[in-house]
């Protein structure tokens, strides 16, 4: 299968490419993004024969299905990473919490969040097709929390990527940062930034504009790729796991085969949800697509009012701060979809442009068919994880902006699975506070919680603390520069 360009063709750049070609150099024409050609049909018949297939059975043969130009032995080593997964044989367990809710957990890969669902076998397969061209790539993130631990974690001592992580000094959770700075290996380097994440994320996109960075990069014949989630080797991995929600309310008897359902997904950049949306439109029947937010409501505002406009917006500091978010990138690929190129480079054009678009009555009609949205304050989210961890059910503040959702959005009272993006031990100071716990830090709330509730800590987490700090690199946002430049002649 071939993919196209959300925002049409500069005349440079070639009309269709491979799945390779667009997950090496994510960025198509004038700014815009890959998308498949076509969807595979993932209906019925595909269920019907999955009904006892394992997780990687199942990803398996949705890879197939989207006829990606990667061979049947690097698909495989990149499936068994699922294999370090908790429970090798079920990497992402669907609890059932209430009659007609399921919680689908999508944290039990080696950081702790959802981000190493695609990103532990995105990386094997980054590095070996840039192996095989005997390319060498330079992957840089700017990181307020999830995404710069699994993308360190997964290119670890890989061939032919290096990876750079910012992050602002003081701006993470401890256990975030500990994942990063004790990350030892020739590969990876990681600078604590003096600022905010808006300055670290500034810093990052001035660095990538500035002309003597790119010259740099090109007399060390490194060339520049990105593992968010504006590559589709991210959004690719994170359909599967939509196929297997469905697939395990049918094998615990909620459903037959052919009922819908309904998914919530607590969403910052659209990733998760976008793979909902993609398999919804393969045929998966799926009645609606919940989309949950924090106060960072720009989400909502544009399924609810259909109408995206920073123009009065700043960014709020939640406690779910992965989604954290004024522009939302994959957006812009269900606008794609439903609405052709011509007009999602009319709206993204105004959004770079003017701050704002506005979607028309018969378009906003069109996007409320797949998805409705609503949005959280923090003290709300808290009261919701303190009523559930009463009941015996641990999780995580974006998790918990999903229950909202659940008691306000089941207009046909179908069954609904929510998806859970972090274990709890990466915010337990919010789980502290929502259950009245003085805890200094991390650490603190670690244990009361753990001893208090009867938690598991992970040793990949209890571990952090004990570990040796390899990063202690802090710079002003105008050294990154000389940093980068070294690490890179290392
Ligand atoms: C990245 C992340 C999200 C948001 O996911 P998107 O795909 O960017 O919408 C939500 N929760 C957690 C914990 C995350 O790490």
């Amino acid at each position: 299968m071939k993919f196209i360009e959300t925002r049409g063709n500069d005349g440079i750049k070639p009309e269709k490419v491979e799945f390779s070609e667009a997950i090496l150099s994510p960025l198509a024409s004038f700014g815009g993004l890959y998308v498949p050609e076509s969807l595979p049909n993932l209906g019925e018949e595909f269920i019907n024969s999955h009904i006892n297939s394992t997780y990687k059975e199942l990803a398996k043969d949705v890879l197939k299905a989207f006829e990606i130009d990667i061979d049947d032995a690097l698909i495989d080593e990149a499936l068994s990473r699922y294999d370090e997964f908790d429970d090798a044989n079920n990497p992402v367990p669907v609890v059932k919490v209430k009659d007609d809710l399921y919680i689908s957990e999508l944290y039990h890969g080696p950081t702790r969040a959802f981000k190493d669902m695609a990103l532990q076998p995105f990386g094997v397969i980054l590095s070996s097709l840039a192996k095989k061209r005997d390319e060498n790539y330079l992957i840089m993130a700017a990181t307020s929390g999830d995404t710069g631990p699994a993308t360190l974690e997964t290119f670890k001592n890989r061939d032919n990527i290096k990876v750079c992580c910012l992050y602002p000094d003081g701006g993470t959770s401890d256990v975030q940062r500990l994942q990063m700075v004790t990350e030892d290996a020739k590969n990876l380097k990681v600078i604590g930034v003096k600022g905010n994440f808006d300055d670290t994320q500034e810093a990052l996109k001035s660095l990538l504009a500035s002309k003597e960075f790119k010259d740099a990069l090109d007399a060390k014949n490194i060339k520049l790729s990105a593992a968010n989630s504006v590559n589709f080797g991210r959004i690719i991995f994170q359909t599967i796991y939509h196929i297997h929600s469905y697939l395990e309310l049918v094998r615990d008897g909620s459903i037959k085969v052919g009922d819908k359902i309904y998914l919530v997904v607590p969403s910052g950049n659209f990733g998760n949800a976008l793979g909902a949306y993609y398999v919804k439109k393969a045929g998966v029947p799926i009645e609606k697509i919940l989309i949950a937010s924090n106060s960072n409501n720009i989400l909502t505002e544009l399924i609810e009012e259909g109408k995206y406009d920073l123009r009065d917006k700043e960014l709020i500091q939640t406690n779910s701060p992965a989604m954290d978010i004024l522009k939302s990138s994959n957006i812009e690929r269900v606008l794609f979809d439903k609405f052709g190129a011509t007009r999602t480079k009319e709206l993204m054009d105004s959004l770079n442009n003017d701050n704002h678009y506005e979607l028309t009555i018969d378009e906003l009609k069109d996007i409320q068919s797949d998805f409705s949205a609503v949005f959280m304050q923090d003290s709300e989210a808290e009261a919701i994880i303190s009523e559930f961890l009463s009941n015996g059910y641990l999780m995580d503040p974006h998790t918990a902006t999903c229950i909202k959702a659940y008691r306000e959005k089941n207009e046909k009272m179908l069954p609904m699975v929510a998806y859970s993006t972090a274990e709890w031990t990466k915010f337990s100071p919010t789980i502290a506070k929502a259950m009245g716990i003085d805890a200094k830090n991390d650490k603190e709330a670690l244990n009361e919680i753990s001893s208090k509730f009867n938690a598991k800590i992970p040793d990949m987490i209890d571990n952090l603390f004990k570990k040796e700090i390899v990063h202690l690199k802090i710079v002003e946002k105008t050294d990154i520069m000389r940093e980068m430049l070294e690490f890179l002649d290392s």
